[in-house]
């Protein structure tokens, strides 16, 4: 037999009215905070990841699915959606209509990584993109939506956890700090640590092994190191989440490695998924535009892990699984599915097996007379109703 291969998966009835529940709350949301949609291709050049993601990175060193195709050009299987939004971003010239662009996107991404529960290869995301808003009230435009969706979804216990990295003024200056604490700890760090301390060292940060973070315990904070625009971008997003009612913890080792990333970076993060806590990651990324072709254009953005969104929200499975209304039983056969010509019994048994409300029975009687029998499958009730408009006839007897 043939399997699936490892780290995908099937989404199943059953469980896929869960996920479409979620893609429905998340669009009408989107909708109401004047974001749009876009669909972008789920390949693209190789090149566009290994320079918008950053050749440092554990997505771009070990995880991306990439391969020739027929001709030998390199492509890969999108890891993620923003580097594909900003190259369309720049591609259409959207900001010469508009520089202030809003969008959003749900769609599998790609990572060939370990998998475990939370951690999948083909996994989904819902992103969301702002482009043109230098404001820190952008930023806080996304955590709030984040935190409104969470509530919508009754996904439980999360949290914002927000840091600020700095600009191209003031980060140099954190990151020699930081060097220098590092170059002090060397023989404590794992080995991806000490590769990538040099390159790299705001990844030390956030590395998740215990003897690193045990090392980083002391470790010098960017937001001490903040110029004055930057700490004052990062207390306005402080100040608006408050008065928004958005509780945060600023979260120190919160961090990105490339310098395209600034300012403001967020992560919502709950107690009940174990190990793989984070729901979203996001923040702002206001060099990426211009490093990747395009006008020098501030964006800020994120993006929900939707597999690990769907086992936090808490809803009645149940009361999202379709179930028919009817099912219909015409000449002994029941139209929507049975072509067998079974008994009327067996039927019977089939439409109560499929969770059908009603069964409405139209056999050569029910013919001759015109009044067809309309059965409730639980209280077992049966009532007659005429054939002539049907339809008109049986809607107020099924109501729920
Ligand atoms: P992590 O630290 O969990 O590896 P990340 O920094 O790689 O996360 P991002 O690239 O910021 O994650 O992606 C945003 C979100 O996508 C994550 O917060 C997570 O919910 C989800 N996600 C990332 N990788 C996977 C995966 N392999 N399987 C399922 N969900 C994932
Ligand atoms: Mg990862």
């Amino acid at each position: 037999m043939i399997q699936l291969i490892r780290g995908f998966k099937d989404i199943l009835p059953g469980e896929v009215e869960v996920w479409q529940h979620i893609e429905s709350v998340a669009r009408g949301l989107f909708e109401d905070f004047g974001f749009k949609e876009i669909r972008i291709p789920i390949m693209e050049r190789t090149e566009l990841f290994a320079r918008s993601i950053g050749e440092d990175t554990d997505i771009v060193e070990k995880e991306m699915y990439t391969f020739p195709d027929r001709k030998g050009d390199l492509i890969t299987l999108r890891p993620e959606a923003t580097a594909s939004i900003c190259r369309s971003y720049i591609q259409h010239k959207m900001y010469a209509e508009d520089p202030v662009q809003k969008f959003y996107t749900i769609g599998p991404m790609f990572r060939r990584e370990r998998p475990q529960k939370g951690r999948y290869r083909q996994f989904y995301q819902i992103n969301a993109e702002i482009f043109g808003v230098a404001s820190p009230l952008a930023d806080v435009e996304l955590i709030f939506l984040l935190k409104t969706l969470c509530e919508r979804l009754s996904a439980g216990d999360v949290e914002a956890h927000i840091n600020s990295l700095g600009c191209p003024e003031c980060r140099p200056v954190f990151k020699t700090a930081l060097q220098e604490y590092i170059a002090s700890r060397t023989e404590a760090l794992c080995s991806d640590c000490a590769r990538r301390k040099d390159r790299n060292p705001l990844r030390v940060l956030d590395c998740k092994v215990p003897g690193c973070r045990e090392a980083m315990q002391k470790a010098p904070s960017i937001i001490d190191h903040l110029c004055p625009a930057c700490t004052q971008h990062f207390n306005t997003v402080q100040a608006s989440l408050a008065s928004l009612e958005v509780p945060f913890i600023v979260d120190k080792r919160l961090v990105r490695g490339l310098d395209y990333y600034t300012r403001t970076t967020f992560e919502i993060q709950t107690r009940s998924l174990g190990a793989q806590s984070a729901v979203a990651g996001g923040g702002r990324y206001d060099g990426l535009v211009k490093m990747l072709g395009g006008p020098d254009m501030p964006a800020t953005g994120f993006a929900i892990g939707f597999d690990r969104l769907a086992e936090v929200v808490d809803l009645d499975k149940q009361a999202y699984i379709k179930k028919p209304d009817l099912a219909l039983g015409i000449d002994g056969i029941q139209a929507s599915m049975d072509f067998e010509g079974r008994s009327l019994k067996s039927q019977m048994k089939r439409a109560g097996r499929c969770g059908a409300r009603y069964t409405l029975i139209v056999g050569e009687d029910e013919r001759a007379t015109g009044q067809a029998i309309l059965r409730n499958m639980t209280t077992r009730e049966q009532v007659s109703v005429p054939l002539a408009e049907l339809v008109k006839n049986i809607k107020p007897l099924i109501k729920k």
